[in-house]
């Protein structure tokens, strides 16, 4: 069984990028009134504490939400970030940020007053399944959202084309084994085949490793095989170079960038994230290297 907890992570830079963009392509759907449905691949255990032991363990919210939250962000701060900051401090009553709510109550919560909307988690570890079930069971939501306990990748394909005709797959696995970013690929390639208009939105980690370089590559071939429009945004904190400590041992620098690929994104979107990025930037950035980038074609 995988060890990577997404507890040890929530609320770092990625889950920044990852959510805030979640949430603006989300807010467009919505704008119809037409079912929806979304799709997390990989939805984790759905609620985290930041105060709690695996949080703290590495304390990764202290460089992403928490930062973000203490800094004094140029004003006004830009629509699509200052949507994902009242949307986290939703779940946080008198200002404390002790909760942080993962992909999956970011998606209830905008689809939270939609009854045609349909919400379908895929978890295969047995204990976030187990967390993210009861979570999920708190909200009295009925049959909106479903939760199985099955593999993302393959789980799927057997929902496409949704009933609705309108969907987002949230596409999030942890990539601890290397075989993930193959099998990201794998995916994307089936579901645009079976469903082209569907968005689709996958994370990836920028790191020193030829699966994690190639994984936006393919994405872009892909999409543009499709002939289907995408846009690419990375958030970059520090360097990924090693560095070592007083004793001359190597340190490994932790994750220093990550990227959302997403295509068919809403035409909106991209001219939302830039100044939500610039931010992130200003207020999340390590050394000289912090930056986004924004890229589209299709
Ligand atoms: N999407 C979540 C969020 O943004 O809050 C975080 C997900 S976390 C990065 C990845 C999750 O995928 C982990 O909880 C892990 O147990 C789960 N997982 C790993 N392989 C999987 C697979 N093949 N199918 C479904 N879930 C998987």
């Amino acid at each position: 069984m995988f060890s990577y907890r997404h507890a040890f992570h929530a609320g770092n830079h990625a889950d920044v990028l990852k959510h805030t963009v979640l949430l603006a392509v989300l807010r467009h759907l919505v704008q119809k009134d037409t079912a929806l449905t979304v799709f997390d691949t990989h939805a984790g255990a759905g609620l985290y504490r930041l105060d709690g032991d695996y949080a703290q363990t590495s304390g990764e919210a202290v460089d992403g939400l928490l930062k973000l939250v203490s800094s004094e962000l140029p004003q006004p701060v830009a629509p699509a970030l200052q949507d994902y900051l009242d949307v986290v401090a939703s779940f946080n009553a008198g200002g404390k940020h002790t909760i942080y709510p993962g992909s999956p109550f970011i998606i209830q919560h905008v689809l939270a007053q939609r009854d045609r909307d349909k919400i379908k988690l895929f978890e295969l570890h047995p204990t976030d399944y187990k967390t993210l079930s009861a979570n999920i069971a708190q909200l009295e939501v009925g049959r909106q959202i479903a939760i199985l306990r099955e593999d993302g990748f393959e789980g799927l394909k057997k929902f496409l084309p949704p009933p609705s005709r309108r969907a987002l797959v949230l596409c999030d696995p942890s990539y601890e084994l290397k075989t993930d970013y193959a099998r990201v690929g794998a995916m994307v390639a089936d579901a645009l085949q079976r469903f082209a208009t569907g968005t689709y939105a996958v994370w990836y980690p920028i790191i020193p490793r030829p699966e994690a370089h190639d994984l936006p590559k393919k994405l872009k071939t892909l999409a543009n095989k499709a002939g289907k429009p995408w846009l690419g945004a990375t958030l970059t904190v520090k360097s990924s170079k090693l560095l070592k400590d007083d004793e001359g041992d190597v340190v490994r620098p932790g994750l220093p960038a990550s990227g959302m690929f997403i295509i068919n994104p809403p035409h909106t979107l991209k001219a939302a994230l830039a100044p939500a990025l610039a931010h992130m930037v200003e207020a999340l950035g390590q050394d000289q290297n912090a930056a986004f980038a924004l890229e589209s074609g299709g």
